[in-house]
């Protein structure tokens, strides 16, 4: 079954690292936004491609959909379930920021059917927070989480990310060691990485940020696999770790290859190997709605190649690793054979290594899944 994204484009200030499409709370043009949005979701019920189509999932992300006045987000959450077909067991995500969280606006949320609260922690150590200009206080963080558990939510998920300026193993330690005491169902680790257009783009072109080594890269996501293991969180996904059952549903669509209806400026959508992706200047998404014109910037029907390289992206990610058998019958055996000798030597390193019909990284090899993918191409 399908998924559907919605992408709020607002924040309440901007992180020096972000690269997403947001803009500020202050001053925005949101009851434009929400008109603007209801064209668009109406446009696609009224769509032969998403007609009668069942989802089975709902992810709010952003932007910090949090950041939205109770009531706007109350409309948005209201006007999805009434125009979309949802599953019963229907998975539910909104992404929130510590600092955004009021009683009245989980309450709400639990009340229009949100069953998992993915919250932007980053990290639990003023240190870090600082660095990565995050605007809640590690206290602000715990109870966040705290909040979501007294509000009832079923699966609460914890956003950290690893390789902030100057950081060291013992902050990461601490991070980690807080957030399994907090005990959420979910965490997702992230490593920093640096887009040219940012603030910390820019003070990199200066030669003013100052990251973790390499080496020191590699022993903070080390750690993260081994403290999140030993508190009994399976690592599913590069990225991901889950206590048994709660992985997230969601973006495990997007990981195996299924469709997906994204809403919202820069959203991105996925229908029976066509894929496509909104405009991503706010602006832009609201003036094409109020004008009747449509808002997809970019489309596709990806080459035979470009399929083979994602399969094999998306499955190395996951800790099931690759089918082989299904990559075979999906393209043929010449694909499989032209690559064959590549994944032997990868197998020799250590990067790779094969359980029956399934090729998988090591733990050498997750460390370096980009490169991987890369040399299997
Ligand atoms: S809160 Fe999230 S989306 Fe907003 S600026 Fe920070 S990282 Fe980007």
């Amino acid at each position: 079954m399908p998924g559907l994204y919605l992408h709020i484009p607002f924040c309440a200030h901007a992180c020096p690292y972000c690269d997403f499409s947001f803009v500020l709370l202050a001053g925005a043009p949101m009851p434009r936004f929400l008109k603007a949005l209801d064209v668009e979701i109406e446009s696609c019920r009224r769509s032969l491609a998403w007609k009668n189509t069942r989802f089975a999932s709902i992810f709010v992300g952003g932007g910090t959909p949090t950041s939205l006045p109770v009531r706007f987000l109350e409309q948005i959450l209201g006007r999805l379930h009434e125009t979309f077909d949802l599953a019963p067991d229907a998975e539910i995500t909104v992404e929130a920021n510590p600092e955004t969280l009021t009683d009245a606006k989980l309450a709400m949320m639990r009340a229009n059917g949100v069953n998992r609260l993915s919250i932007g922690v980053q990290a639990f150590t003023p240190t870090s927070l600082e660095q990565l200009g995050r605007h809640h206080s590690v206290e602000r963080a715990k109870r966040a989480v705290r909040q979501a558990r007294a509000a009832g939510f079923p699966q609460i998920s914890v956003d950290l990310m690893f390789g902030a300026p100057g950081q060291t193993l013992d902050d990461w330690n601490e991070t980690l060691t807080t957030a399994v005491r907090l005990s959420p169902d979910h965490i997702s680790t992230y490593g920093l990485t640096i887009e040219e257009e940012t603030v910390f783009g820019r003070r990199r072109r200066e030669g003013k940020l100052e990251l973790p080594d390499e080496n020191t890269h590699i022993a903070l996501y080390d750690r993260a696999i081994d403290v999140l293991a030993q508190h009994g969180y399976r690592h599913y996904e590069v990225s991901n770790f889950a206590r048994p059952g709660a992985e997230c549903r969601h973006n495990l669509i997007y990981w195996t290859g299924g469709d997906y209806l994204g809403l919202g400026p820069s959203a991105h959508s996925h229908h029976k190997g066509r894929r496509y992706a909104n405009v991503r200047s706010v602006a832009d998404y609201i003036a094409r709605l109020e004008t009747a014109q449509s808002v997809v910037d970019f489309e596709e029907r990806p080459t035979r190649e470009q399929r083979i390289y994602e399969a094999i992206l998306l499955g190395l990610r996951l800790s099931d690793g690759l089918d082989i058998d299904m990559f075979r019958r999906q393209f043929g055996e010449n694909a499989f054979r032209s690559r064959k000798s590549v994944i032997d030597r990868l197998e020799k390193t250590g990067w790779v290594e094969r359980t029956g019909s399934r090729l998988r990284l090591t733990r050498q090899g997750l460390a370096v899944a980009d490169t991987v993918c890369a040399e299997i191409m």
